[in-house]
């Protein structure tokens, strides 16, 4: 008797990060909103002649979030299991 056995092993396991996995403080967005301007990506303050001036935020570049430090945007809560590449 033979058996034929032809498997093809394409079988691609991905990953579903868990609620446990993600970063707590991005929750796996891998931003944050800036605390500078508070998301509004803006810079404002009072010049010498009390007149409002608007510039883009130097913290967050006008995007209004910023890359979490936590996870350096990964979204992960275990970045260096990741970055060690345990496998
Ligand atoms: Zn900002
Ligand atoms: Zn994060």
């Amino acid at each position: 008797m033979q058996g034929e056995n032809a498997s093809a092993a394409t079988s691609e396991k991905k990953r579903q990060w868990t609620a446990d996995e993600l970063c707590r403080y991005c929750k796996g967005r891998g931003e944050q909103v800036c605390s500078f301007c508070e998301g509004t990506g803006l810079f404002v303050f009072d010049d010498s002649n009390m007149v409002e001036q608007a510039h883009e935020c130097p913290n967050c570049l006008g995007d209004g979030t910023v890359k979490c430090p936590a996870c350096i945007g990964l979204g992960l809560a275990d970045i260096n299991g990741i970055l060690r590449d345990g496998e």
